[in-house]
């Protein structure tokens, strides 16, 4: 697969970000809420990535802003779909896990969440579990999964070969910066968070792409972090 040029196609909302990696087969990394599978399909066939191409769907977490179109896309495009064991059960249940606040933010972000009327998602049984670390060469794909959690105990980072991280909701963009790295509004595990990042920065990404706002650089990500200064 060495030489194999990947592309990274972005699928953006206002608010959510979803992404189409194109090697020598495609995989689809998160898929937004219910409704927005459509805009996933729209973006690969701009592309001339074809149903049959995606040989996988990866939700990064189990956020309904992220699996909300799971099962839509496994139905138009046959490909199983992978998510961290430890999430597992909010795909299937359709139910997000209890949220974390951090700051303020957090706060008013669980309380507008409360009163936003998301699409309801309908649950269904994951074809993949992620545990460890999981190679993508099967897949068509240069690159590997690692579990990367703090957000929720079952997020994961997907790297490419070629120096990209696609990390979901590890890192937010802001509000109003959405190339501004911050922390996530919601997060399980703080410390875990920062360790998770670090793992990733060490890998020496060369753009790292988020599921709200973003891509930052890592130099972004590492000042915003782990720098005093
Ligand atoms: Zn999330
Ligand atoms: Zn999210």
């Amino acid at each position: 697969m060495a030489g194999i040029r990947q592309e990274v196609f972005s699928v953006r909302s206002s608010f959510v970000n979803a992404y189409i990696v194109r090697g020598e087969r495609a995989i689809i990394i998160d898929t937004g809420f219910p409704g927005f599978g459509e805009k996933i399909l729209a973006r690969m066939e701009e592309h001339g990535v074809k149903p049959g191409d995606v040989s996988l769907i990866l939700i990064t977490h189990g956020h309904h802003d992220h699996y909300g179109s799971a099962a839509f896309l496994k139905e138009k495009t046959g490909a199983p779909v992978a998510i961290h064991k430890e999430d597992a059960g909010a795909l299937r249940t359709g139910v997000n896990p209890p949220l974390y606040p951090v700051g303020l933010m957090g706060r008013v972000m669980v309380v507008v969440s409360g009163m936003i009327k998301t699409p309801k998602v309908k649950g269904m049984e994951p074809d993949i579990l992620i545990e460890e670390e999981m190679d993508l060469a099967k897949f068509g794909i240069d690159g590997r999964v690692i579990p990367t959690p703090g957000h929720t105990a079952g997020c994961v980072t997907v790297l490419l070969a070629g120096g990209c991280a696609l990390q979901g909701d590890m890192i937010f963009g802001g509000l109003l910066r959405k190339h501004s790295p911050r922390f996530p509004y919601f997060c399980r595990d703080k410390e875990q968070l920062l360790k998770s990042i670090q793992i990733v920065l060490d890998k020496n990404p060369k753009i790292i792409y988020a599921g709200h706002g973003g891509p930052f650089t890592a130099g972004q990500v590492w000042r915003k972090f782990f720098s005093d200064i």
